[in-house]
């Protein structure tokens, strides 16, 4: 399979998922720009690379999107491929939780979603290939124990992208969205703590928790995400559209 001639944006692109992604792009032949919001971070990872292209954006921020894709597309054409990556999760309980601290959830990883899919929408010809990939969860799927802002935030991406698929079925882009269990990244590593934290198990008592809690028994590679997202992209799957792709040793 070759991308060689697609530009690719990938936010959250830095670090983690988004950055296997990337990389899995770019071994494709994409240009790819990856977005986030600490510019050094962004730079690391985008140098040595000749394909990875630093870009910094907040997703939650209308006029960052709006600005951050206008000089992305200006530099580097329409983005074809879009993968709506960023996001946060920090769990709190119902009772606990603030309306700040809800609205910051939704504001990155559902209006995040929403704005750069828009934006990369607005940027295409109507007749243009394009596929839009969404990275939802499994708490997109089901409820995710103390996490309730999490969790409505990645079922409100698996609506989003339901229904673009509806809106544009017919056309040359799909929209799917990819769902991990638990994924060997940042996320992860800050959950061990909370754990620890939280009942004074050692790492590795939290780790293994974890681990179990993905259906197979241990985390997954950011790189088997990134596997399913470079599928998307190739010449089999363009009737795939509109998808919650489980990623999580089995099945929830
Ligand atoms: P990660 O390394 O922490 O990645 C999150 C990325 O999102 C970072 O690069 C971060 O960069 C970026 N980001 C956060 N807020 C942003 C904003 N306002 N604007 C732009 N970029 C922003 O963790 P990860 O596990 O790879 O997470 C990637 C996605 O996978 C997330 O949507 C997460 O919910 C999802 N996911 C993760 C797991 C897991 O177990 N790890 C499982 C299922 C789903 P900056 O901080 O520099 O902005």
């Amino acid at each position: 399979m070759t991308l060689q001639g697609q530009h690719a944006l990938v936010t959250g692109g830095g670090t983690g998922i988004g950055l296997a992604i990337a990389r899995a792009l770019a071994g494709a032949g994409a240009e790819v720009t990856i977005a986030g919001r600490r510019a050094a971070v962004l730079e690391a990872a985008a140098s040595g690379s000749t394909r990875l292209f630093a870009h910094p954006m907040d997703v939650a921020d209308e006029h960052s999107v709006a600005t951050g894709f206008a000089r992305a597309v200006d530099l580097r054409g329409p983005v074809t491929i879009c993968v709506a990556n960023a996001g946060i999760a920090e769990p709190s309980n119902i009772r606990e939780i603030d309306l700040a601290e809800w609205r910051r959830t939704m504001a990155i990883n559902l209006d995040g979603a929403f704005l750069t899919f828009r934006a990369a929408l607005q940027g295409l010809e109507s007749e243009s290939w394009g596929r839009f990939i969404a990275v939802s969860s499994i708490a997109g799927l089901k409820g995710l124990r103390g996490a309730p802002a999490y969790t409505v935030s990645k079922h409100g991406v698996i609506g989003l992208v339901r229904g673009l698929a509806v809106d544009l079925a017919g056309s040359a882009v799909t929209v799917n969205a990819l769902c991990p269990g638990y994924v060997e990244t940042d996320i992860v590593t800050a959950n061990t703590a909370r754990i620890m934290a939280r009942t004074g198990k050692d790492e590795a008592a939290a780790r293994a928790m974890i681990e179990g809690a993905n259906l197979h028994g241990r985390l997954i590679a950011p790189q088997e995400v990134a596997e399913a997202a470079l599928w998307l992209c190739g010449p089999g799957s363009g009737s795939v559209n509109g998808q919650a792709i489980q990623i999580a040793g089995g099945e929830f």
